[in-house]
């Protein structure tokens, strides 16, 4: 049997991600068509805020926050809870707006790996 542990190492690859993504979309929220561009532009805008929040409580020492009205421990896991957020809005933003985005970010770290003249590619 699959543990969460063995899915935390295993590797996900941006068209895994697209096809669950939107799958679990349509069959436990709604059709991602009924959201226009901007709901999901402000669903991402959303998480990304929540993110920033943990961090800002962390750079002022808070130990604890609240998730779900429970006090709980302020962790690096929780903000990559909302980090993981940021990636699968973003996904289903650019799946509505037609887009690839695994072949996006290649594209895009490439070309500033070449703006910046460095060896790093994707
Ligand atoms: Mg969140």
């Amino acid at each position: 049997m699959r543990t969460t542990e063995d899915s935390l190492n295993e590797i996900l690859g941006f068209d895994e991600l697209r096809r669950a993504n939107v799958d679990r979309c349509d069959v436990a929220f709604h059709k991602c068509e009924d959201w226009s561009l901007t709901d999901w532009a402000t669903a991402l805008g959303g998480e990304t805020g929540e993110a920033q929040n943990l961090i800002k409580k962390i750079r002022r020492g808070d130990k604890t926050t609240f998730v779900k009205g429970k006090l709980v421990p302020l962790t690096n896991h929780l903000v990559g809870m909302e980090l993981a957020d940021v990636i699968i809005y973003a996904d289903l933003l650019a799946q509505r707006l037609g887009l690839n985005l695994g072949a996006l970010v290649r594209m895009k770290f490439n070309l500033v790996s070449e703006e910046k003249k460095c060896k790093h590619r994707l």
